[in-house]
């Protein structure tokens, strides 16, 4: 799970959903008059590059971008520096490409989820916490700089929505969230959560039940693969098995069927509740899944032979 993620989760819920049923973005308006005035008239800052704001310089931003499922909420908007806002417009366009991006979703879920996070952080926390996600955080910087915009982001600023809440922040202590990040994924602090330890063993055991196979394989319904890979085939490229499994109860749904985990389904047909998923890929579908994984816990998949099952997609039409 990425940094603040928990935090925004309704917010990534609300993307993920657009996303799946390929949402069209609402039309934004601007945050309420008064509110901007007032920023102006009390010294309000731009939280990016620190500009003093006027009503010439500023504008609207919503935050969760419309693009992306977000609202024209006064919740979902906040003042910036004009060039600012073009900058994390552009900053999206060059991290995501153009619109509209169901196009590349799934498979770019991890991407979006980022920008979105970044978008949120850097608005409620301050513009340095927008280090949390470097990728995204370089590119917004690289503008700015290609502009000749300073990047002083300063103490305090309006926060979002039609209230005049100032968020003060600490501005000296640059790279203030990125310690803070470094001390709760950091390898020390990791090496002491016994989680992790019971996953390497895990991952030990899997590597001796491929060369000796040890588990039942059950006959199973050829719907329970047929949806698997229904779903997956529609997948471009690689996906992470967290966001394939949010992707597939969304797949259920969309084909009238009960919302489950991918577990539970897996379950509905038989197989034991203690099997991983990894161990379902090797037992069910290792002639059409791949799998690699990357550190511990984050596995990815892809179809082996995406042709071959194309016709399982088209199937459903
Ligand atoms: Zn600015």
């Amino acid at each position: 799970m990425l940094i603040y993620e928990q935090e925004y989760l309704k917010m990534l819920e609300t993307a993920f959903n657009f996303l799946f049923r390929k949402g069209k973005p609402v039309n934004g308006s601007p945050l309420n008059q008064a509110k901007h005035e007032f920023i102006v008239t009390n010294g309000g800052c731009c939280l990016h590059c620190g500009i003093r704001l006027t009503r010439k310089n500023s504008n609207t931003e919503h935050i969760h971008d419309r693009a992306l499922g977000g609202i024209n909420e006064s919740s979902n908007k906040i003042i910036m520096c004009t060039s600012c806002n073009l900058a994390r417009n552009k900053t999206m366009q060059i991290y995501l490409g153009p619109p509209s991006y169901w196009q590349g979703f799934p498979g770019n879920w991890d991407r979006v989820k980022k920008y979105l996070l970044w978008n949120a952080v850097t608005v409620d926390k301050g513009h340095d916490a927008g280090e949390s996600y470097p990728e995204v955080h370089h590119i917004f910087e690289s503008i700015l700089q290609s502009n000749g915009k300073p990047i002083k982001p300063p103490s305090h600023w309006f926060g979002r929505g039609n209230y005049c809440d100032i968020i003060v922040t600490e501005p000296k202590r640059r790279g203030f969230w990125i310690r803070v990040f470094d001390r709760i994924f950091g390898y020390e602090s990791s090496q002491n959560t016994p989680v992790i330890a019971v996953n390497r063993t895990n991952h030990r055991e899997n590597i001796e039940e491929r060369v000796k196979p040890e588990r039942e394989i059950l006959k199973i319904d050829e719907s329970f693969r047929h949806h698997i890979l229904a779903a997956l085939s529609t997948i471009q490229g690689e996906i992470d098995l967290a966001t394939f499994s949010s992707y597939f109860q969304l797949y259920l749904v969309s084909k009238d069927m009960r919302k489950q985990s991918l577990k539970q389904f897996a379950h509905s047909f038989g197989i034991p509740k203690r099997r991983s998923f990894i161990e379902i890929i090797e037992d069910y579908f290792s002639n059409e899944i791949d799998y690699r994984r990357v550190g511990q816990t984050v596995v990815y998949i892809t179809m082996k032979n995406r042709e071959v099952f194309e016709y399982l997609a088209n199937e459903d039409e």
